[in-house]
């Protein structure tokens, strides 16, 4: 239809669209999902998109004019805006924030990309699948007849990605297109070669450390080409131009990089694929050795279906697992700083057997915190409410929120006179001990720091596959969907941590890392062995990680949540609000949360300061709000947003930032 108005989403974060007008000429091509340039404010132009085309003058104002439309065809297609507006309202944000992640300003999509020519890749035919495997695909082909969702659980090296490329190569012969999802870290050379022997030059790649060039191609491949293609990515991928996908694997469905903290939309893009399957009519397949514990309830509830595969795959049998008794060790004093015997002697072992060991620690960093020897005190970021973290690479405090940094003082900055401690340790201290104990291991380290970009993570994994390097230290890094040959040990430094971390999801996420990391150890012929030193021995989520036990561990989990009502028993809306004076801060969110609990009948938790409470000179206050299941979900955050923008009415609470945050992680 030819209109004289449209109206268009701008990349900002404002409520609503905004209308403008059209001349004659302009509006005779102009479809919606085009990109065009408008002006807003009052010297500012933007890329705004087109979402609908009318005859309506909203009036009574004269309206602005476009300045310029940009593309020559839709690039957003009518499915997409659908998706994104459901993100915007489930999620709690703008639709522009949406839009504005979804299409980033510096995905120029006129762009012309030079494309090589595709070498049309030789394709191996695929591997024959197991009898445990078989029964798998077939349970879930069947699965798949009355469900939309499945979860395959099936343990570390089961053959979860095998059975995934036989669905694969089914949804292309229907001439359906595969959005195969995996953590940011888990999408590896390894992958992406195996899935381009299997389908060649139909496998595109879409990670955000791809090149924008490299974004840019596959963005504009799926708009015009209409052949099945498998597309392989990271969260961002659900925003991909998808005409009509079957099939939506999301492998590692645990993982909690599959939700995005900041900026807005704080989408999961777990949750999200979910609505876009729906959408498409397409199947949804989630994979993984440890569900998340929603997930498992889902199949629970009979809401998805449960498919297990509990064999690996030539037999190799599951790694034995031990526990060093840290707290007996030390007051025995037989531990070597951070070190058991047994977690010694078992490196010493694999290292004159050529084999190949992986060390976990989740700290990054040198040392946790100092504090000085005399007065007590400790280290702060300037601008946050943390303590700095030594590392020694640069021989300075790092604040981990903010980036802020110092050379190590010589002395207390505080009294001027103490020595300064080190407490807690990281992998980069880790990193250090090990090569004074083993001076001829050649030792790598994984973790944010020393993997910078996309080319140097992957040699480092690439050294550590053609045994260039036999020691690998690293944080949760280490644990995503490596497939290494060599692996005789891992040890799991230091469980205590991870087991104390003030969050309800500690305990699943302790036993969702030490399982997956353990599933790194293993050899084709040989059993592989974990050590977890701890000082809890008797902690149940060590038992079940020692028993490989996922099952006990769930209803431990699932009974603590109904008691506490977390989710999936609620689902919690957190608001955060921010600001430099924290008198203000405090009279806000206390004004927020009466107004908040006077207007829905919910569980409510708060204003608390979170456990970092001041980042980049801002106070931060926490608003919990546990929304019942049974709850009208869309009019209780209506009412949660209401009551915001009342407290903002008050003019010295205007400039009180906030976030709303949707199944915060
Ligand atoms: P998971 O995804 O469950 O961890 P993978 O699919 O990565 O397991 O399988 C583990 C290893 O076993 C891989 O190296 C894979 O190539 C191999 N493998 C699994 N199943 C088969 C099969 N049916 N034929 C050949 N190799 C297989
Ligand atoms: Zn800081």
């Amino acid at each position: 239809m030819i209109g004289n108005y449209i109206d268009v989403l701008l990349p900002l974060p404002v409520y609503g669209t905004f209308t403008y007008s059209v001349d004659a000429e302009r509006a005779a091509g102009l479809k919606t999902g085009m990109r065009v340039k408008v002006p807003f404010g009052k010297k500012n132009i933007y890329t705004a998109l087109v979402t609908r085309i009318h005859q309506q003058n909203p009036g009574p104002y004269e309206l602005k004019e476009i300045v310029d439309v940009i593309d020559p065809e839709p690039v957003v297609l009518e499915s997409q805006l659908s998706l994104w507006n459901w993100m915007s309202e489930y999620y709690m944000c703008p639709p522009g924030e949406v839009f504005r992640a979804a299409l980033p300003a510096q995905l120029d999509l006129r762009r012309k990309t030079r494309t090589k020519p595709e070498v049309i890749q030789e394709t191996k035919p695929l591997s024959v699948l197991n009898e445990a495997q078989q029964l798998a695909f077939d349970q879930v082909r069947e699965a798949f007849t009355t469900t939309e969702v499945v979860l395959l659980h099936g343990i570390t090296s089961s053959g979860k990605t095998e059975i995934y490329i036989h669905l694969i190569r089914e949804a292309i012969e229907q001439n359906r297109q595969v959005l195969y999802l995996l953590p940011e870290i888990a999408l590896t050379a390894q992958i992406i070669n195996r899935l381009k022997a299997a389908f060649g030059s139909s496998v595109s790649v879409y990670h955000s450390k791809y090149s924008i060039a490299d974004r840019i191609k596959t963005w504009n491949r799926l708009l015009s080409n209409p052949e099945a293609q498998v597309i392989l990515g990271v969260r961002s991928a659900i925003f991909l131009p998808l005409r009509n996908p079957g099939l939506i694997i999301i492998d590692e469905e645990h993982e909690n990089t599959y939700k995005q903290f900041d900026p807005a939309p704080r989408y999961h893009a777990r949750d999200t694929a979910i609505m876009l399957a729906k959408q498409h009519g397409a199947k949804v397949l989630l994979g993984t050795a440890t569900p998340s514990i929603e997930s498992y309830y889902n199949c629970r509830t009979g809401k998805y279906k449960l498919v297990e595969l509990n064999e690996r795959y030539l037999n190799l049998q599951l790694p034995e697992i031990a526990v060093a008794n840290t707290r007996e060790l030390r007051k025995r004093k037989q531990m070597h700083s951070h070190f058991s015997p047994a977690l010694i002697a078992n490196i010493d072992e694999a290292l004159r057997n050529k084999e190949q060991v992986i060390l976990f620690q989740n700290r990054r960093g040198f040392s946790l915190f100092l504090d000085c020897e005399l007065c007590g005190e400790v280290p702060k970021c300037r601008q946050c409410d943390v303590s700095l973290t030594y590392h020694k690479r640069n021989n300075r405090l790092h604040c981990h929120y903010c980036g802020y940094n110092i050379p190590v003082p010589g002395k207390c900055p505080s009294c001027g006179e103490g020595e300064l401690r080190m407490h807690g340790f990281g992998t980069e201290k880790v990193e250090e001990e090990i090569a004074l104990m083993f001076p001829s291991a050649r030792i790598e380290r994984m973790d944010t720091d020393a993997a910078g970009s996309r080319k140097s993570f992957e040699r480092l994994i690439a050294r550590f596959e053609t045994g260039e390097s036999d020691i690998l230290v690293g944080t949760q890094m280490v644990s995503k969907g490596l497939d290494f040959e060599n692996v005789r040990l891992v040890g799991i430094i230091d469980a205590d941590t991870m087991l104390n971390y003030p969050d309800f999801r500690a305990h699943e996420r302790s036993f969702q890392l030490m399982s997956q990391v353990s599933g790194r150890a293993g050899r084709k012929n040989e059993r592989g062995k974990v050590i977890i030193q701890t000082s809890y021995r008797d902690h149940p989520v060590i038992t079940n990680v020692l028993e490989n036990d996922y099952n006990s561990m769930y209803l431990e989990q699932i009974r603590e949540r109904k008691k506490f009502s977390y989710p999936p028993f609620s689902r919690l809306v957190e608001i955060i609000l921010k600001h430099r004076d924290i008198r203000l801060l405090d009279e806000a969110s206390q004004l927020l949360a009466d107004l908040i609990r006077n207007s829905i009948n919910e569980k409510i938790l708060g204003p608390e300061y979170p456990l970092v409470s001041r980042i980049r000179n801002l106070y931060l206050k926490s608003i919990l709000v546990k929304i019942e299941r049974m709850s009208a979900l869309q009019a209780t955050k209506q009412r949660i947003v209401d009551a915001i923008l009342l407290m903002k009415t008050n003019d010295r609470f205007r400039a009180v930032q906030h976030t709303i945050d949707v199944d915060p992680y």
